[in-house]
């Protein structure tokens, strides 16, 4: 398996260290807010690898974290905690805000047909998701290896990383820190004690500023909450430990939370972080980013409540890889949606094979897929795949001979691409009868009776069309 490695900027042979299993660690959502269609092509394109890795033999191990605390308004340490923010806007708590949108986060992904992380059980929660606030002693832990290492000093306001003192620090923009720009300052805490405008915070203290913080926890230096890069580093390395396989994250990462994730764990540990570093490319409106900050982002209740399928979005990623940037509007998901129709009228092909109809060697459609899959998620390759199929079979049907090893195709899918396609039941009996009663009034010529059948059948959510193959029907 290839994949492009952004720590080395080139695509590389996949290796994972231990032969068959692949510890795969994924940035998860701040829960302060809904996930946006940006937001859910991260979640795709993570799935994607990781249903391609299991295809391709591998047993993973994927993390995922839930940021509920420290994640402020700008990355760089500024402005107010994002939690808290959401928390006054609504009027509620910072762990009902937190609740929430976990919540409605969690459904998105099972809409969405997102395999959840299975590397780690979080009991107290029942699910598999690994929160921020659940792990501050391991945050803690880190702290006091950093400050031993040589790594942190303390101010009035915080506890930073001095990322002077780490040579590779940065190693994965390729950005040397003299032209890495300060994120733009919102709503200012400056720290006149901070000694490098790129040293990170990983613990405030409630003072000053956060005094009023909501989440405060004691630690050896007073009492305050974690800054946001820390979670992850501390959280893979009691989940799944350090160095894992993959880390990934959209490309907004590779500037700062990734370049300080990285930092946290050499200098408390010895050791890197993460041997390949994959990140996806933006979702755009407009030519532009697609962000909550710039008020053009649509949520997948936007998506349903336009009458769109869940699975059309992940189509719509789907068709394009992931390191290119894809364009948002109706009119493409509306083209996404007519795909995944075409795709459903294939795989209800299953249902009516004929003796003598098409031959087609779909086992070698699975390697073809896979294959593509395995070429750095060439996902826009792979679904060229079907479409040969479907040019193929236009208006005929397939051969009785072959239906299993379509089927086998179908479940193939299902488990790389995730949308559905094996799992489309049969009509029923009475409809059977109905089909079988239209052909019958078509073979008579009696086009009042087959036209009132088809509109019945339509009724019911069956579609029916005339093929040299004879009538076809496909599940709306
Ligand atoms: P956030 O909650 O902002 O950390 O975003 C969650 C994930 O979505 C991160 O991996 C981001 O890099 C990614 N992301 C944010 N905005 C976009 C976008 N417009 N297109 C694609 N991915 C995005
Ligand atoms: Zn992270």
């Amino acid at each position: 398996m290839k994949l492009y490695n952004t720590l080395k900027r080139k695509v590389e042979i996949f290796k994972p260290s231990n032969d068959d299993s692949v510890s795969l660690y994924t940035c998860g959502p701040t829960v302060y807010d809904y996930y946006h269609v940006g937001n859910l092509r991260n979640a795709v394109f993570n799935d994607t690898l990781r249903r391609t890795l299991e295809a391709s033999g591998y047993d993973t191990q994927h993390v995922m974290n839930i940021t509920d605390v420290g994640h402020l308004v700008s990355d760089s340490d500024e402005g107010d905690d994002k939690l808290e923010k959401g928390a006054t806007r609504e009027g509620k708590t910072v762990w009902v805000v937190a609740k929430h949108y976990t919540d409605a986060f969690k459904n998105d992904m099972v809409k969405m047909n997102v395999l959840s992380p299975n590397g780690y059980n979080d009991m107290k929660n029942g699910d598999n998701y690994a929160r921020a606030t659940d792990f501050i002693d391991e945050q803690i832990n880190m702290i006091e290896r950093l400050i031993k290492n040589g790594f942190a000093y303390q101010t009035k306001q915080a506890i930073y990383f001095d990322v002077t003192k780490l040579p590779s620090y940065g190693v994965l923009s390729g950005q040397k820190l003299s032209d890495k720009e300060t994120g733009a300052r919102v709503d200012v805490v400056t720290d006149i004690q901070k000694r490098n405008s790129h040293d990170f915070a990983v613990w405030f203290f409630a003072v000053g500023h956060f005094a009023k913080h909501t989440m405060q926890w004691d630690s050896p230096w007073g009492r305050g909450f974690p800054g946001w890069h820390l979670e992850c580093s501390a959280i893979i390395h009691s989940t799944l430990g350090d160095p894992i396989d993959i880390h990934t994250g959209g490309i907004d990462h590779i500037g700062t939370h990734h370049p300080n994730e990285m930092a946290q764990t050499e200098a408390a540990f010895g050791h890197q972080l993460a041997r390949y570093w994959i990140h996806n490319e933006f979702i755009l409106v407009d030519g532009t980013k697609m962000s909550k900050s710039k008020g053009n982002s649509y949520t997948l209740k936007d998506v349903t409540d336009h009458d769109f399928d869940p699975l059309s979005l992940r189509l719509l990623y789907l068709q394009a890889h992931y390191r290119t940037e894809l364009n948002f509007s109706w009119d493409n998901l509306e083209a996404a949606q007519n795909r995944l129709h075409n795709l459903h009228a294939l795989a209800d092909l299953r249902w009516q094979s004929q003796s003598n109809g098409v031959h087609f060697n779909f086992e070698s459609t699975v390697n073809h897929i896979l294959e593509r899959l395995q070429n750095d998620l060439d996902t826009p390759g792979a679904l060229a795949q079907l479409s040969i199929i479907d040019t193929t079979l236009a208006g005929r049907v397939i051969r009785t001979s072959d239906r299993s090893s379509f089927e086998k195709l179908l479940q193939f899918l299902d488990a790389t691409l995730g949308l559905d396609l094996s799992t489309r039941a049969d009509t029923n009996e009475e409809q059977k009868k109905q089909l079988l009663a239209r052909q019958k009034a078509r073979d008579e010529n009696d086009w009042t009776k087959s036209d009132e059948l088809r509109d019945d059948l339509q009724k019911q959510g069956i579609s029916v069309r005339d093929t040299e193959a004879g009538q076809i029907w496909s599940r709306i």
